[in-house]
């Protein structure tokens, strides 16, 4: 139970701070890329505009002209402004090409004016995997003059956001590692208190339990005593067996709630003993056997060909079987059946008990396993219980490493299915 809470709560820290750190990630990659964008634009557009410094009108030739003579080697690196140039490309006002530097391009102005980030086509291109394009309208006295188109390549940005990838890729998987040891040893320290106020209870009840056996059992003998003495006087027998019945009921109260506390969630591995289960299963059955004839049920039980055997606790288990048998039997009516079934698995054995009695409502099944949970008052006061029986059940199978479920149709009948592991429950 604590160590499932604190699986829980290591869980949702680490889910909860995880997803806080990914999207950190994310955002931190985000503004990077947005960053080295905005660095690149700025650059492209500072150099664009110092070569439409030299964009002029040619009196001569009736056209614009761009006088690109000072503008060193595209390419070359050996002047800041040609560093990172890919090409140069001068269009007239009506898009036509007049004059560019680098790779032949279109003969007419393709793309709209500003930015764009493109994948060149060209063979002479292609080790550039994606470039930077910027158009930029350039305008003169009399309006808009040409179209200078300018390009640089993103392959050094490009390695670096990858490299910024990698070592977030790298980075996240391993503050998740810590993030959940983190939440494991907090809910550990969390839970320590909620472990120790829960010890002390389970203390308690046994304590408590353990002393009222002493006064009740002196109360049930001096009760029957009474009972014998008084055997002549009709009035005190009515009172008399009353007490003994109450005495009774209180002592299988008091037994189960010490039994409760004693078997929180773990077996003792000296306790552990191998069972074969088929025998073992057939002798309680026989036991049930009066008992269910005196109710008018009809019991039957079911083992397989191959022994099934089990390390297990026998008197807590025979506890689990003889709970199922006996509600199976308490909530079935004359004329209906209870069948016990020994069902092996890979891995497990799987111990089916299913009667057709009165059934459990849908609304009442997820808490049945609850102690002091009682589906029908009224039925179950008829009956004697307490509501204890099937939260003993469910606290011993878990103990055995094992899971309980049960299945219920109101007025067909219940199955409840107990799965046992067939490997040593201790861990
Ligand atoms: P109780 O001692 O009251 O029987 P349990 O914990 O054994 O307590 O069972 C809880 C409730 O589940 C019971 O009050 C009963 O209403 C219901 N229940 C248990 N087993 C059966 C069954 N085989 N058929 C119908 N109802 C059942």
């Amino acid at each position: 139970m604590f160590n499932q809470s604190r699986r829980n709560l290591a869980r949702w820290f680490t889910l909860s701070m995880g997803s806080i750190l990914v999207l950190f990630a994310g955002v931190i990659y985000q503004i990077e890329v947005q960053d080295k964008r905005e660095a690149i634009d700025r650059l492209l557009l500072d150099k664009t505009r110092i070569i439409a410094a030299s964009v002029h009108y040619d009196v001569r030739q009736h056209q614009t002209a761009i006088d690109l003579t000072n503008v060193p080697l595209l390419g070359s690196g050996s002047h800041p402004l040609a560093e990172d140039l890919i090409y140069v490309r001068w269009y007239n006002v009506q898009g036509r090409l007049v004059r560019f530097f680098g790779v032949a391009p279109a003969y007419q102005l393709n793309t709209p004016p500003g930015y764009q980030t493109i994948q060149p086509t060209d063979p002479l291109l292609q080790h550039h995997r994606w470039l930077r394009q910027i158009t930029l309208p350039v305008g003169g006295r009399t309006g808009t003059l040409g179209y200078l188109q300018v390009a640089t390549p993103l392959t050094e940005t490009h390695n670096q956001l990858q490299e910024l990838q990698l070592a977030l890729t790298l980075a996240v998987p391993i503050a998740l590692g810590f993030i959940g040891l983190t939440g494991w040893l907090l809910s550990g320290i969390a839970m320590q208190p909620i472990r120790r106020s829960y010890q002390q209870l389970q203390r308690f009840t046994a304590d408590a339990s353990h002393e009222l056996r002493s006064p009740l059992s002196a109360i049930l003998t001096n009760a029957q005593v009474g009972l014998m003495l008084a055997s002549a006087e009709a009035q005190f027998q009515p009172p008399l067996e009353n007490i003994v019945e109450s005495a009774k009921s209180m002592g299988a109260l008091v037994n189960n709630l010490l039994l409760l506390a004693r078997h929180p969630g773990k077996l003792a591995p000296e306790s552990l003993k191998l069972l074969t289960l088929n025998p073992f299963l057939a002798e309680i059955v026989a036991q049930f056997m009066e008992l269910a004839a005196v109710q008018g049920v009809q019991l039957s039980y079911e083992p397989p060909e191959q022994a099934v055997q089990i390390w297990a606790d026998p008197d807590l288990l025979r506890q689990v079987i003889e709970n199922l048998l006996s509600n199976a039997c308490k909530y079935t009516s004359t004329g209906g059946s209870v069948r016990l079934r020994l069902i092996p698995h890979p891995g497990w054995a799987v111990v089916q008990v299913t009667d057709t009695g009165i059934g459990i409502p849908e609304t009442d099944l997820p808490y049945i396993f609850d102690r002091f949970y009682r589906v029908d008052t009224a039925r179950s006061l008829d009956s004697g219980g307490f509501g204890l029986g099937l939260a003993i059940v469910q606290q011993i199978v878990q103990a055995h490493r094992g899971q309980i479920h049960v299945t219920s149709v109101v007025g067909q009948g219940s199955t409840f299915q107990v799965e046992l592991p067939l490997k040593l429950p201790v861990s």
